[in-house]
């Protein structure tokens, strides 16, 4: 399906919850209201979504969150969408505190690839940043995800926000002293994961960060680095720039929202848990798609309904976003609620 610029959209990232087992920072700390659940779409509500999406050409799906695996069902739920047609590759991004104990269910559903949300390797700054998440049952997941990734073919990945760890050790009173964000290369050089470093997005409580410049961080690691080189392959959905680095299993790549404006290029749209559909991330624009399916009509009437909403809200997709200048913004929610 393409956006009055032309743009192919074949990617919808589903918010199944904004319930989350953490409280990092910059997303949700201490403090946020989670909506009531009666106002949540239910699994098959957004597997309904889903269906239409995958006849108006969205072929591949992110299930997120909140914490996607704190949502009772959320394995049944990606079985549910690996068998609906249409629909090709269906990931999840975690934080992967629950990540062993579903990883054998995930598995079973028939995930494509997982993302697993990790900004730092020390314990206490980990758990001082995520309000109290345990570095090590992340680990110890992160490792089995990779030893059945291997064998099967399914991709395992690390999103790390760009965030000045040091500074942000300083104001959260934890004595972490370093090296930064350098510390999370070594997860490529261990296992076949790629590390991918994510700007700090100016959306909701991440107003309150600024991130490491990306083009500053390149430039370090090609200091660090001189035998790095830019790694054409394709790696996935997104807009991440990737490089290879010699000795290293995985690459390394840089998601660059603010320095490396990446919107002519977008294929996506957000299902939010509360089932509004969002064509920008920057914007309100888009469809309430809940109102939709909550409404009298019969079930052929509202599938037509959904289609209709869907094809306008991603035709009226906005060109770009304004991070750059926040106060053009409209979107005011917080990143729990959108999914990132
Ligand atoms: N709980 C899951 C997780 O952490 O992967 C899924 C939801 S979380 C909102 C999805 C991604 O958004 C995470 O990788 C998180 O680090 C990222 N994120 C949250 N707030 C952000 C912000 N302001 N800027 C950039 N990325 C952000
Ligand atoms: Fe939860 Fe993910 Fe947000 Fe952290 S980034 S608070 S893990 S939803």
């Amino acid at each position: 399906m393409k956006d009055h610029l032309g743009r192919e959209i074949d990617y919808m990232r589903i918010s199944i919850t904004d319930r989350c087992n953490l409280r990092c920072r910059y997303c949700m700390p201490d403090g946020v209201e989670c909506v009531p659940m009666a106002e949540i779409l239910t699994l098959e509500e957004c597997a309904e979504i889903a269906a239409c999406g995958a006849a108006l050409g969205i072929h591949k799906i992110k299930v997120t969150g909140g914490e996607p695996l704190v949502r009772q069902g959320c394995c049944d739920f990606i079985r549910m969408l690996k068998e609906t047609e249409g629909i090709r590759r269906v990931t999840i991004t975690t934080n992967g505190i629950l990540l062993e104990r579903h990883l054998e269910e995930l598995l079973d559903a028939g995930i494509d690839g997982i993302n697993i949300s990790l900004d730092t390797l020390d314990p206490g700054l980990y758990k001082a940043l995520t309000g109290g998440g345990e570095l090590e049952s992340v680990m110890r997941a992160l490792e089995k995800a990779v030893e059945a990734g291997r064998d099967r073919q399914i991709p395992v990945k690390i999103n790390a926000v760009s965030l000045d760890l040091k500074d942000m050790a300083q104001k959260l009173g934890c004595g972490y002293e370093g090296p930064g964000w350098e510390e999370l290369l070594e997860l490529a050089v261990k296992y076949p994961v790629d590390v991918r470093f994510i700007e700090v997005m100016p959306i909701g409580y991440g107003r309150q960060y600024e991130s490491v410049d990306h083009e500053r961080l390149l430039a370090r690691l090609k200091e660090i680095y001189p035998g790095m080189e830019k790694d054409h392959r394709v790696h996935g959905n997104g807009p991440a720039v990737y490089y290879r680095i010699p000795g290293f299993q995985g690459s390394i790549g840089l998601i660059s929202a603010l320095h490396g404006k990446f919107c002519a290029g977008c294929n996506r749209v957000r299902l939010t848990s509360q089932g509004y559909l969002k064509s920008c991330l920057c914007y309100e624009d888009g469809a309430d798609l809940r109102k939709i399916l909550r409404g009298s009509a019969g079930r052929e009437e509202r599938k037509s309904r959904l289609l209709e909403a869907m094809r306008q809200a991603v035709w009226g997709k906005p060109a770009a976003h304004c991070f750059e200048n926040p106060e053009q913004m409209t979107e005011s929610g917080n990143m729990i609620r959108i999914g990132g």
